[in-house]
């Protein structure tokens, strides 16, 4: 008869994520960030623990079982603020677009820079008035970021001239730091423009999907012409400048467009620092990426990995898809929500309400206030829950401390709520957190100390493989 006292498995694989380096099996743990080489009775143990009852593990098991968790008490210290400022804005300042992306899901005219009276952009009186708003909230040395976005900003240069301007003289008045975003096709920079950017320390994000020929066919202008040769001119004009931090590019993954690796080799190799990846938000279903796209998307994720490792030190920063992983993950930073959403992040639409963030913007479901009657608390107070939480599928996710919980639109898109996780995003994250790991692991930081079965960091309080050896 086994004597061995019960052992609670409910929770392992949610404590654990089971990945592999190089051919052998390592664990992941999801509070702790420890990494844990295993040996084949461990793997047995797994799978055994993930398809039969507790019964069905012999004593030896159960034994191993116990060590894992003794080796994984540590709790992360929660770094989450616990009444996060309203620090960063989207103000959304026009509909309208010189380009005709095949799957935007906003569109109206193509007037070339709009005049202050046009009913697609942001009145002036209310962009003042909102960054009033948020202004007054803050408190000396304290910073705010403005994400300037469209339709394609660059259309209401006039309006966002006058915003920086605005925003800089009271910001500068109350000792507040700025920090700009412009979210732009890349297609509409004068030496006017390029001049103001690098005066005020605009940053750009350009939207580029690939090659000349793929891109063009995916974002043609409004005449049904090319875009790609106008935003490289662009991109060389801005190197030219003293514009200090270079454009990135901004890749939108979709059904038509899953060559991630070639795109962002590509875009690399012609002189984009930054390759970020945003995947499609759209109703129209022939751009719209499923659950079956994974094992493609995996193969990218894979061979963008691979070409990261060939020079790590060099090549990490070139994506913040497994770069920002990999940090969170060396510097032990764990996280309890996916993004500032109605924390610390509201989204402007153009007549000024207020949303938890750009892509809520006009879903008056969740409209959370405007710059005359405030901020309504009780609304913003489904956003203020840590999501890792709050969202029942992520509370028992392996990577929950490293994901933060999901984007909660792209819940609510798919799944009807802001609390559901989207199959494909959750596959996704899962999977870069395994490329983050992977690169920590030929890193050697961590991989070394575990081979000689020594604490896997100085920070961290941590057995080894050699552990499980012994209670196995
Ligand atoms: S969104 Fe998905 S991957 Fe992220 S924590 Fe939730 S369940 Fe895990
Ligand atoms: S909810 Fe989604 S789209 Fe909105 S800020 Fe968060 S991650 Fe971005």
């Amino acid at each position: 008869m086994d004597c061995a006292p019960r052992i609670d498995i409910s929770d392992l694989g949610s404590s654990f994520l089971q990945f592999s380096y190089n051919g052998k099996p390592f664990l992941f743990h999801y509070s702790t960030f420890e990494l844990f080489e295993i040996d084949p009775i461990v793997t047995s143990l797994f799978n055994k623990v993930n398809n039969n009852p507790i019964e069905a593990l012999n004593s030896q098991e159960k034994a191993a079982l116990r060590e894992i968790r003794s080796l994984t008490q540590i709790q992360k210290k929660d770094r989450s603020p616990t009444s996060p400022s309203l620090s960063a804005i989207s103000l959304e300042l026009n509909h309208t677009c010189n380009l005709r992306c095949k799957y935007c899901y906003v569109f109206a005219n193509d007037n070339h820079i709009l005049p202050e009276s046009s009913p697609h952009q942001m009145r002036w009186e209310v962009a003042k008035s909102v960054v009033d708003f948020f202004l007054n909230q803050l408190t000396p040395g304290s910073s705010f970021f403005i994400r300037l976005f469209g339709g394609e900003p660059l259309l209401s240069f006039p309006l966002i001239k006058k915003i920086v301007s605005h925003v800089e003289e009271i910001a500068t008045s109350k000792n507040i730091t700025t920090e700009y975003l412009l979210i732009t096709n890349g297609t509409v920079l004068t030496d006017e423009i390029v001049s103001f950017l690098e005066s005020h320390n605009v940053n750009l994000a350009f939207s580029v999907d690939s090659t000349e020929i793929k891109h063009d066919k995916l974002r043609p202008t409004s005449t049904g012409a090319g875009s790609f040769k106008k935003i490289e001119e662009n991109r060389k004009h801005i190197k030219k400048s003293n514009i200090k931090k270079q454009p990135i590019a901004n890749v939108v993954v979709n059904r038509q467009n899953t060559d991630m690796f070639e795109n962002y080799s590509f875009l690399i190799n012609s002189g984009y620092k930054t390759v970020n990846f945003s995947f499609i938000f759209t109703n129209k279903k022939e751009f719209q990426l499923e659950t079956a796209d994974f094992p493609k998307l995996k193969k990218e994720y894979i061979k963008i990995r691979d070409y990261i490792l060939e020079d790590l030190p060099n090549r990490l920063s070139t994506t913040p898809l497994i770069s920002d992983i990999f940090q969170r993950l060396k510097n032990n930073i764990a996280r309890k929500n996916f993004c500032g959403a109605g924390k610390s992040y509201i989204g402007v639409g153009m007549d000024g309400s207020f949303y938890p963030c750009h892509r809520f913007v006009g879903n008056t479901k969740f409209k959370l206030g405007d710059p005359v009657s405030g901020i309504n608390d009780s609304a913003r107070r489904l956003f203020l829950q840590p999501h890792i939480e709050s969202r029942p599928v992520c509370a028992i996710c392996p990577v929950r401390n490293v994901c933060g919980g999901g984007c909660g639109h792209t819940n609510l898109m798919y799944n009807g709520g802001i609390e559901e996780p989207r199959e494909l995003f959750c596959l996704l994250k899962k999977f870069e957190v395994e490329c983050a790991l992977y690169l920590l692991l030929h890193e050697g930081e961590i991989y070394e100390t575990c081979k000689k079965g020594e604490k896997t960091e100085k920070s961290r309080e941590s057995k080894s493989k050699e552990g499980y050896k012994e209670a196995a």
